[in-house]
């Protein structure tokens, strides 16, 4: 199989480029021109994992099958896991598909290209911790789906237990833990609604924070506000508290043991240790080394979004975030576009940080705008920043889908919502 451009991972940097480009090119031309590759079907934007973890988000109502988004974008689409990569011969290797009891389904392939754009996102930092294997992590669909199971059983549990009390220790404050306290403490309200006096189960969230405050890479500003909307709410918010090991139902920690019925591991990111067996150069978090064209060791091989440490000011590197996946997903189209057209795009990448934005529920948000008219830092909270957060989930929508669909889509989840709730028990 060969395909002019090959992308693999299709999350918010590698769909968005895919869908860009066969747009640009057309019914024609794309789908014999462009190839996405991923290890699911259906796409799901990262950002809303833990809402699907909660069961506030249905991942089956939310996620876009990657056939349906090929067909309607001019692209083409192939279901596979990259395993090897030969920067010599141009080819890349997938491996082989099989069905749940282990057969083989289709066989090792190899895909060849003139170039390759990696977009293979990242997953959590264990940092060594012994014993990771007793948390629930976040990194995909999957494992959001496998801690709502075990959430809702445990919910069931401490319904009918002599404690009456559910115990969830979130280590790592950063959007992700944060965002996750939130939406649990909404779906445990939603819960409690449903059930009878006597079957009230209290919910305690220790949110757990090496450093000295929480959302440590945002201003502080920001972590303060956040930090009292969760202790509002009974969050306990530990910072300068570091994770020593887990062990089942518990924590070792520099602040003492701490109980817990379940364990979210939120700290850090870390790229696939398959990465580095790919022949490209990777830093220290497994990601690609790419310069200021986000091309990597090998000058025909891109990379974007979490999986590429891209050089941004004072020697640091390009956040692992949506927004920076979504402007390096623009930036590749047109460098991509041009060389298909024999052409050049020479300007470099550059990252434009527009602030971040963090979801505390259902009507409450905080964070920053940077730039704006003035050019000033813009602090929002409220329903105003939960508004905002919610449109970068639709931008991203109407890059892959238009905006047509967007407002469709959008009005039919809302109109979903009222009709059948927020909060999805299966
Ligand atoms: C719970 C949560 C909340 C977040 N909230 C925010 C937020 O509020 N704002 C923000 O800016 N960012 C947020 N992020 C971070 C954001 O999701 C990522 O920065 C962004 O998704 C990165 O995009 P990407 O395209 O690099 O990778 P991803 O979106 O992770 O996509 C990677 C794709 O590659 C595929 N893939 C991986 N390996 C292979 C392989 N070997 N073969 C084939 N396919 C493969 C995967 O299936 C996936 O589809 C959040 C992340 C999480 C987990």
């Amino acid at each position: 199989m060969h395909f002019d451009i090959v992308i693999v991972g299709g999350g918010a940097g590698g769909l968005e480029l895919a869908a860009r480009l066969g747009r640009q090119l057309g019914k024609r031309q794309g789908r014999e021109r462009v190839l996405l590759i991923d290890k699911f079907s259906f796409h799901i934007w990262k950002p809303t994992l833990h809402e699907v973890a909660a069961g506030t988000l249905d991942a089956h109502q939310e996620g876009l099958s990657y056939t349906v988004l090929a067909r309607r974008n001019h692209f083409s689409f192939t279901l596979g896991e990259l395993t090897a990569l030969d920067t010599e011969r141009q080819s890349l290797t997938l491996a082989p598909l099989c069905n749940d009891r282990g057969e083989e389904i289709v066989p090792e392939r190899t895909v060849s290209y003139q170039r390759l754009v990696l977009a293979l996102g990242s997953g959590s930092n264990a940092f060594g911790t012994p014993g990771i294997e007793h948390a629930y992590l976040l990194e995909n669909v999957r494992d959001a789906q496998r801690f709502h199971a075990d959430w809702l059983h445990a919910c069931a549990h401490a319904a009918f237990a002599d404690s009456h009390a559910l115990s969830v220790a979130i280590v790592g404050a950063g959007a992700t833990g944060v965002e996750l306290s939130a939406e649990l403490l909404e779906a445990h309200a939603e819960l409690q609604d449903s059930m009878s006096t006597n079957q009230r189960f209290r919910l305690d969230i220790q949110l757990l924070e090496g450093g000295d405050r929480i959302l440590g890479g945002l201003p502080p500003r920001i972590s303060e506000q956040a930090t009292l909307a969760l202790q509002r709410r009974q969050v306990q918010v530990l910072t300068s508290t570091r994770v020593l090991a887990l062990h089942p139902g518990r924590l070792e920690t520099t602040a003492g043991d701490i109980p817990a019925d379940l364990i979210v591991w939120a700290a850090g990111i870390k790229a696939a240790d398959t990465n580095a067996r790919l022949g490209l150069t990777v830093n220290r978090l497994n990601q690609f080394v790419v310069d200021d064209h986000l091309r990597t060791s090998a000058s025909h091989v891109l990379a974007l979004g979490d999986c590429a440490a891209c050089p941004w000011e004072d020697g640091k590197t390009v956040p692992a975030r949506a927004q920076a996946a979504h402007q390096q997903a623009s930036y590749l189209a047109k460098v991509l576009h041009a060389f298909l057209q024999q052409g050049e795009h020479s300007a470099p990448f550059v990252y434009r940080d527009f602030g971040s934005l963090v979801s505390l529920g259902d009507n409450a948000g905080v964070g920053n705008l940077m730039g704006g008219l003035s050019g000033r830092n813009f602090f929002v909270q409220g329903l105003l920043a939960k508004w905002m957060y919610m449109s970068l989930h639709l931008n991203h929508h109407r890059a892959i889908l238009g905006t047509t669909k967007t407002v469709v889509l959008a009005l039919a989840r809302l109109l979903q919502t009222r009709v059948s709730g927020r909060l999805k028990l299966h």
